[in-house]
């Protein structure tokens, strides 16, 4: 079988693992533990893997990262957990952020915060100038997602920032998917908060973190679970050591590879693309066909039932819309609020290649793609055109 689903989740490096193993056998005192060797070699990896994380992404210091459980979590953390100041309490977020950010705010607009939900273009990336009409005076959060899940779209980041610091309004990004995929640096491109997720890169899952740029004051975080203290107060709990000592030493890989995987990716991407566009009449992209993730493809195969044609290829692993959201029998929310119709939503295929793909796995689920889309075309009611 070829793992065609990175953007769900991702293989775990087996270097990663090899780092982990020693946190997971011998080494497992508690990070918290002051009096003895156990605790002390514990809480010196996970400083060595914030150090990592910080680095990653350009952060003033690494005591601006917070462990978390993951992405959900941070994003609940940075959203729920902000206090903005009275008047400021305007959010502004696109339609098409994860559920983990739009469900705070779902909860947040039930407990009297105005939220503005900003339509997409239909290439799937948020219009600035869309976002500057949406400002109000009392606007005191951005939060747009750095990529998207489902399409891989790129957002203005640097742009969204440089806005948010001439208006004086916080950034928060859900740079799950962008992280160790594209460059990220915080402090350029003004981000005051980001979320991020190890089993995106390669690395354990039910592990992720929040940066906070503790050096803004205005940056008020209420814990959303509370006990020992750790992590500042944050986030109590006893930490993860292995889960996080594994988050280091997979962001690390992944900021040495960046520059080549992107590359690789990218030619990866493109040739499937290319192969299916040659092809297979009557398909389209879901989303920016540049500005997007390097190994990413949303594909709308017109007249096909993309859940069918899952089934003919039960030896690829693709997604038909976002593995979080699929319990959800709802059309994909980003698919929609970019405007595509229910048929094309219902047509599309989310291809996400990662590290361990290779040039004969996409040539050959490439072929096993077209074999199946004629097919199912070939069996439909309606001939297509
Ligand atoms: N945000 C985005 C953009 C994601 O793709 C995901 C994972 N599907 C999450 C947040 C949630 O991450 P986690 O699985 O670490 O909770």
């Amino acid at each position: 079988p070829v793992y065609l689903d990175n953007n769900a989740t991702t293989a775990l490096d087996p270097t990663v693992l090899q780092t982990m193993m020693p946190w997971l056998t011998n080494n497992y005192g508690n990070a918290a533990s002051n009096s003895h060797s156990f605790g002390w070699e514990a809480q010196r990896a996970v400083e060595q893997a914030r150090m990592s994380i910080a680095h990653a992404i350009n952060a003033a210091s690494p005591s601006d990262i917070i462990f978390t459980s993951g992405a959900t979590e941070a994003n609940n953390l940075a959203l729920n957990g902000l206090q903005l100041p009275p008047g400021r309490s305007h959010i502004i977020t696109p339609m098409i952020e994860h559920r983990s950010v739009l469900a705070c705010c779902v909860r947040l607009a039930a407990q009297g915060t105005p939220i503005t939900y900003l339509r997409p273009q239909s290439d799937g990336i948020v219009s600035l100038n869309e976002l500057n009409n949406a400002l109000r005076p009392e606007t005191g959060l951005v939060s747009v997602m750095a990529a998207n899940n489902e399409t891989g779209t790129l957002q203005k980041i640097e742009e969204i920032g440089a806005l948010c610091r001439d208006r004086g309004i916080l950034f928060h990004t859900d740079a799950t998917q962008a992280f160790g995929k594209i460059a990220l640096d915080v402090q350029r491109m003004n981000i005051s908060l980001a979320a991020f997720s190890a089993h995106k890169i390669y690395g354990p899952k039910g592990v992720g973190a929040l940066y906070v740029n503790t050096a803004d004051e205005r940056l008020r975080l209420s814990p959303q679970i509370v006990g020992g203290g750790q992590e500042h107060g944050l986030r109590s709990g006893t930490l993860n050591v292995p889960g996080i000592v594994g988050f280091g030493r997979a962001a690390e890989i992944a900021m040495i590879n960046l520059p080549s995987e992107l590359v690789r990716l990218s030619g990866l991407r493109n040739r499937l693309k290319q192969a299916l566009f040659d092809t297979v009449p009557n398909i389209s992209i879901n989303g920016h066909p540049h500005e997007c993730l390097p190994g990413v493809l949303n594909i709308a195969f017109s007249g096909v039932d993309a859940s069918s044609l899952l089934l003919e290829l039960p030896d690829i692993a693709l997604s038909s819309a976002s593995a979080c959201s699929s319990k959800h029998q709802t059309p994909s929310h980003v698919l929609q609020a970019m405007g595509a119709s229910v048929a094309q939503i219902q047509a599309s295929v989310r291809i996400s290649i990662g590290r361990f793909n290779n040039e004969k796995d996409i040539v050959w689920a490439g072929g096993r793609l077209i074999d199946a889309v004629s097919l199912l075309r070939s069996m439909a009611p309606i001939p297509q055109k």
